[in-house]
C-alpha cells in the first residue's frame, strides 16, 4: 500500500469524527457522488505525491464507519476500570495460574482461579433472566511436548444466548494460565498480570456489563487454560463449536493487553493492535491457485472481521484507535485465535502497542536493580477498559446485525468489463438490504458502499479486474455485516 493511501483513510475518519458539521455535509467523495468532499479531496491532495489517486472511478458513495447507539453507548459506559483492576489482582492473587499447578487448593493454584472465575460469571449471570450461563468446559490432555503428565484443561465459557440467532457465535477469550521463564515450572508465583489476567478481566468484566442486554446472536466470554502449554484450551473450545456445527462467524482472543508502556519508556494509552492474518490458515490448495491468479491475499475472513472492528470501535465512544497488523501473530509468539483460524472460523488477535518482555515469561526477580515479572504495578487499567470497550464495541455491533452473507460469488463464465455478484438469502426477518463495497486494489479497506435493494444478485459497471468487491447485509436500523470477500465462479 502506498503511504498516500493510508493518509488519506485518516483524513477522512478524523473528518468522520469531527462532528455533525461535517456529517451534514455529507461525506460523498468527488468522483463518486454528486456533492464534492471538499475537505476529503483536500487531504487525499495533501497527503499524495502521485496523481491518479481517486482511480478508478466507479458508482457509489463513501464508505463511512458505523458510530455506537444508544444501548452500546451505555455499555461502554459501564466498563469500570476498578472492577477491571480488581479482577486483575485478584487473578494475581493465586499466586501461580499454571496449567500444571494445583486443580485443588482452595487458595493457590490454577484451581482456585478457575473456581473464582467460575463464581464471578455465575454472579453475574444471575441477572441475565436465564440468558447468560456459565460452565466449565474441560477434557483431559494426554502427555504432550509441554506437558508431562496427562492434566485436566478447564475453560470458563459464559455464554449470553442470541435472542433471535442463537446458532450464529462470537467469541472473546483470554487465558487465565500464567507461566514463568521455565514453562514446566508449576510452583514459582506467576503473577502472570498483562499476561493474561488482562485479557480474562476483559471476558469477566464484560460478562458483568452484557449480562443485563439482549443481543440477537449469540455472545461467547471465555476464560481459557493451556495456552502457555500449546493453546490447549482454546483448540478444545474451537473443536467443541465445531462438533456442535455452531457458525462462529468472529472469534478474538485478547493477550497480553494490559499495559501501553514499552521497555524503553514508550507510552501510547490510545492505541490497540489488531493482529489479522492474510492468507488464511486453513487455506486449500485449490484456493492457493485462485488467489495467485486473481489476488485476494488481503481479503481473508480475517481481514474482513478487522476492516469490520476499525469501522465499529475505532472511535471517541472506546477512546481507541485500532491498529491493524497484516500478521497472524507476532514473530516467534502465537496465540489462541490460531486454534479457531485452523478450523476456519475468521479470528484475530488484540494486544497492547508497546510490549515489554521483561514482564512476560519471567522469573519475578530483581536484577541489576531492574524488577522482572509480570506484576500488576506495571499494568495500566485504564487502558484495559478502554481495550474491553473495544471489544465491546465489537461484539455488540457483530451480534446485532445481520450474519456475514454467505457463498457470495463474482460470475466469470463470460469475459465483461462490469461485475456480477450473487449470494444467499441472509435469515434475518430485520434484514433491510445488502450493499456491495468496493476498493481500488492498492487501498487497505473499503472505500465505496452501493446500495443493491434486497436481490441476491447485482451487475455492477465497474470492472472485477480492477477494484475489489464485498458484500455486506444491513438491517432496518441500519447496522451491518462484515464483508464477504467472493469466489470466482468455476
Ligand atoms: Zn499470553
Amino acid at each position: 500500500m502506498s503511504d498516500f493511501s493510508r493518509k488519506s483513510s485518516t483524513a477522512s475518519r478524523r473528518l468522520f469524527l469531527s462532528g455533525s458539521a461535517a456529517a451534514g455535509a455529507g461525506l460523498v467523495a468527488g468522483p463518486v457522488g454528486g456533492a464534492a468532499d471538499a475537505a476529503g479531496t483536500a487531504g487525499r491532495q495533501a497527503g499524495s505525491l502521485q496523481s491518479g489517486e481517486d482511480w478508478p472511478d466507479g458508482p457509489g458513495r463513501t464508505n463511512k464507519p458505523q458510530p455506537p447507539g444508544d444501548e452500546l453507548r451505555s455499555i461502554l459506559a459501564a466498563v469500570d476500570p476498578d472492577r477491571v483492576e480488581a479482577i486483575v489482582r485478584k487473578l494475581v492473587s493465586f499466586g501461580t495460574r499454571h496449567t500444571l499447578s494445583d486443580q485443588d487448593d482452595p487458595e493457590r493454584g490454577i484451581g482456585a482461579a478457575r473456581d473464582w472465575i467460575f463464581r464471578e460469571m455465575t454472579s453475574y449471570a444471575a441477572r441475565s433472566g436465564g440468558r447468560m450461563t456459565v460452565e466449565k468446559q474441560s477434557y483431559v490432555q494426554p502427555p504432550a511436548e509441554r506437558v508431562p503428565v496427562a492434566t485436566r484443561i478447564t475453560n470458563v465459557l459464559a455464554t449470553l444466548r442470541g435472542s433471535k440467532h442463537p446458532d450464529r457465535v462470537y467469541v472473546i477469550s483470554g487465558h487465565y494460565d500464567s507461566r514463568v521463564t521455565d514453562v514446566l515450572n508449576s510452583t514459582s508465583d506467576a503473577p502472570g498480570a498483562d499476561d493474561d489476567a488482562s485479557g480474562v478481566a476483559v471476558s469477566v468484566e464484560l460478562a458483568r456489563v452484557l449480562a443485563t442486554h439482549e443481543p440477537e446472536a449469540t455472545i461467547v466470554l471465555a476464560a481459557v487454560a493451556g495456552e502457555e502449554q500449546g493453546l490447549l484450551g482454546s483448540d478444545h473450545m474451537a473443536g467443541q463449536f465445531q462438533q456442535a456445527g455452531k457458525d462462529v462467524q468472529g472469534m478474538f482472543t485478547n493477550d497480553i493487553v494490559g499495559s501501553s508502556t514499552a521497555d524503553d519508556g514508550e507510552r501510547d494509552p490510545k492505541s490497540l493492535r489488531l493482529f489479522a492474518e492474510g492468507v488464511p490458515t486453513d487455506e486449500t490448495e485449490a484456493e492457493a491457485a485462485i488467489r495467485q491468479s486473481v489476488g485476494g491475499e488481503n481479503d481473508s475472513p480475517a481481514r474482513q472481521l478487522a476492516r469490520f472492528v476499525t469501522e465499529v470501535a475505532d472511535n471517541r465512544a472506546t477512546g481507541m484507535r485500532v491498529r491493524v497488523i497484516y500478521r497472524r501473530d507476532r514473530f516467534r509468539r502465537g496465540g489462541d485465535q490460531i486454534p479457531f483460524l485452523e478450523r476456519g472460523y475468521p479470528a484475530a488477535r488484540f494486544t497492547e502497542p508497546n510490549e515489554n518482555f521483561a514482564h512476560q515469561h519471567q522469573d519475578v526477580r530483581v536484577e541489576n536493580g531492574v524488577q522482572f515479572g509480570d506484576l500488576p504495578r506495571f499494568c495500566d487499567f485504564d487502558y484495559i477498559a478502554r481495550v474491553a470497550r473495544v471489544n465491546a464495541a465489537t461484539l455488540w455491533s457483530l451480534a446485532n446485525a445481520p450474519g456475514t452473507p454467505k457463498n457470495v460469488q463474482v460470475l466469470t463464465a463470460e469475459l465483461t468489463n462490469d461485475t456480477e455478484l450473487t449470494w444467499d438469502p441472509n435469515q434475518e426477518a430485520d434484514l433491510d438490504h445488502y450493499e456491495v463495497v468496493w476498493r481500488p486494489t492498492i487501498e487497505d479497506d473499503w472505500t465505496h458502499v452501493i446500495d443493491v435493494g434486497r436481490a441476491n444478485r447485482a451487475r455492477i459497471n465497474l470492472s472485477k479486474d480492477n477494484v475489489f468487491f464485498g458484500v455486506r447485509a444491513v438491517d432496518r436500523t441500519g447496522m451491518r455485516s462484515p464483508a464477504a470477500f467472493p469466489t470466482p465462479t468455476p
